[in-house]
């Protein structure tokens, strides 16, 4: 190999590994905020508020919320779901949501899902799916729902799903 070809070589190396390296830093920062439920990190567009006694406490997102909600009846004073379009908080119960859409904003970012010898998924039960995301809007959440599919549903729907996993 002639000195010019192995120093491009060399760079071209470094350049990747200089990558790799903020790649890696960034996807193993923890994230600043988890769920007060089940302590996954808090993705900004999905985030679910609830008012408890003890003041604000933010779920992952409103699947999470509610099931927290379900839990401890009369403990949730008020709730708030981050509209997806926006990023802004809108009231938990005015809001329409899509269930089931093929996004799955909370457990993107955990570990694969482990099998056992025979093929069976771990994965049985997971308290954020299927995947429960907010709109401001029904139109909104119909356009996503194009996109992704699940079904629409108002706020007493997503909370009768929620009960009955
Ligand atoms: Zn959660």
């Amino acid at each position: 190999m002639k000195a010019k070809e192995f120093w491009i070589t060399a760079l071209a190396l470094g350049a990747i590994a200089a990558v790799s390296v903020v790649a890696y830093r960034y996807v193993s920062q923890p994230p600043r905020d988890l769920c007060r439920v089940c302590a996954r990190g808090l993705h900004p567009g999905v985030t679910y508020r609830l008012e408890v006694s003890a003041g604000k406490e933010d779920a992952c997102c409103p699947r999470c919320g509610m099931h927290y909600a379900i839990q401890h009846p009369g403990a949730v004073k008020k709730a708030w779901a981050t509209d997806l379009t926006t990023g802004e908080f809108v009231a938990a119960q005015s809001a329409y949501y899509v269930e089931g859409g093929d996004v799955e904003y909370c457990t993107m970012h955990s570990s694969p899902v482990e099998r056992q010898p025979q093929g069976a998924s771990m994965r049985d039960y997971d308290r954020c799916l299927p995947s429960l995301v907010a709109f401001h809007t029904k139109q909104e959440a119909e356009v996503y729902q194009q996109q992704h599919g699940g079904r629409v549903v108002d706020f007493s729907g997503a909370m009768e799903s929620v009960k009955e996993q």
